[in-house]
C-alpha cells in the first residue's frame, strides 16, 4: 500500500487523492446547480442530403453556459453527469427542449426536418427511458417519426438481449434509430446486423483522413455499403473539406454533417439559415 511506503508517500498520496476527489464533488454540485439554474443550452447543427445539398436535419447538441458567458463543450461534463446519474435529468432537458424548438420551426413551414438528438448509454438503458421519450413526445406534440435518436455501439456491450430489447421498444413508439461514431466501438458485425437500426453515422476520424489515407477511404466505402445492405441512410460525420465531400459523394453516402457547411448553430442562427434556404428555394451550399 501507499502507506507502507513511507509516511510522505502516503500523505503524498492521500492528498492527491482529496483533491481529485474534492473537485469531483465541487464540479458535481456545479452540474447540480447549473440545472436548476437552467444554464445549459443547444447548439444545432445543420445536416445536408449529399447530392441535393438541402437542409435534412439537425443534431442538437448540448453547451454549457457558465456565468460569466463562457460556454464548456461537453466533452468537458458528460462524463462526469453519466458518473453521477445527472445525465438523466440532463438528458430529459435536451430531449424535451430539442422537440419544443424543432416543432416551432416544423410549423413555420419546414416540417420534412429530422431532428437526431444523442443518448448516452446510462439513458438508453435507464428503465425510464421509454416512458421519457413518450412524455417529450406528447408534451411537445413532436411527431416521433421525425425524431432519431443516437446510440453508441458500446451500448451493447455488457447486455446484447437489453439492448435490442430496447431498440426495438424505441422502433415501437414510431423513433428512429442511429448508430453515432460507427467503426469506433466494441460491436461485432453479428450484431448490427440484429438491430432496428435506420441511420449509421460514420465516425469523423474515417472522414478526417479518407483523402489522405486509402485504408481510411477503403473503411468507409465499406462502411457506406454496409449501411446500404442493412437498409440503413448513411450519414459522415466531420466532414471538412470539399475534396472529402466529393469523395463521399462518389461513394454514395447520403447525407453530410461538417464544419465544410456548418458548425453547430444557436437557435437563432438556424433559424437565419432556414429562412435563407426557404426564401432562395435553393440549397445553402
Ligand atoms: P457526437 O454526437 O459525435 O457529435 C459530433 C461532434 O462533432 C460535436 O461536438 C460537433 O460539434 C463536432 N463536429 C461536427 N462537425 C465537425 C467537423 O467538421 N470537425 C470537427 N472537428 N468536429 C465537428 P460537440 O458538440 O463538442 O459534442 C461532443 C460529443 O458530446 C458528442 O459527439 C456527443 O457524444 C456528446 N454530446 C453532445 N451533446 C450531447 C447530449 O445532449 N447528450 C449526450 N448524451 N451526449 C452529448
Ligand atoms: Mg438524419
Ligand atoms: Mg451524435
Ligand atoms: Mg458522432
Amino acid at each position: 500500500s501507499a502507506k507502507a511506503k513511507g509516511k510522505n508517500n502516503y500523505q503524498f498520496f492521500s492528498d492527491d487523492m482529496s483533491l481529485i476527489v474534492s473537485r469531483k464533488i465541487a464540479l458535481e454540485n456545479e452540474l447540480r446547480r447549473a440545472l436548476t439554474n437552467k444554464e445549459f443550452l443547444l447548439h444545432y447543427q445543420p445536416q445536408f442530403n449529399a447530392h441535393t445539398g438541402e437542409i435534412t436535419g439537425m443534431e442538437a447538441l448540448v453547451r454549457w453556459q457558465i456565468t460569466d458567458g463562457e460556454i464548456i463543450s461537453p466533452a468537458n461534463f458528460i462524463p462526469l453527469a453519466e458518473e453521477t446519474r445527472l445525465i438523466l435529468p440532463l438528458g430529459e432537458w435536451v430531449l424535451n427542449t430539442a422537440c419544443e424548438q424543432v416543432k416551432i420551426w416544423h410549423d413555420a413551414g419546414h416540417s420534412h426536418l429530422k431532428l437526431a438528438v444523442n443518448l448516452s448509454p446510462l439513458q438508453f438503458l435507464d428503465d425510464d427511458l421509454l416512458d421519457m421519450v413518450g412524455r417529450a413526445l406528447d408534451q411537445t406534440g413532436f411527431p416521433a417519426s421525425s425524431l432519431e435518436l443516437e446510440i453508441t455501439e458500446n451500448v451493447a456491450v455488457d447486455d446484447i438481449d437489453l439492448a435490442l430489447l430496447r431498440m426495438q421498444a424505441l422502433k415501437e413508439l414510431g423513433v428512429n434509430l442511429a448508430i453515432d461514431d460507427f467503426g469506433t466501438g466494441y460491436c461485432s458485425l453479428s450484431y448490427l446486423k440484429k438491430f432496428p437500426l435506420t441511420n449509421l453515422k460514420i465516425a469523423q476520424s474515417f472522414v478526417r483522413d479518407m483523402a489522405i489515407n486509402p485504408h481510411d477511404e477503403a473503411l468507409v466505402e465499406a462502411m457506406v455499403l454496409i449501411g446500404h445492405k442493412l437498409n440503413m441512410s448513411v450519414i459522415a460525420e466531420g466532414v471538412e473539406t470539399e475534396e472529402q465531400l466529393a469523395l463521399l459523394k462518389e461513394l454514395g453516402c447520403d447525407e453530410i454533417q461538417g464544419y465544410l457547411f456548418s458548425k453547430p448553430l444557436t437557435t437563432d442562427h438556424f433559424s437565419q439559415l432556414l429562412s435563407k434556404e426557404f426564401a432562395t428555394k435553393n440549397p445553402v451550399y
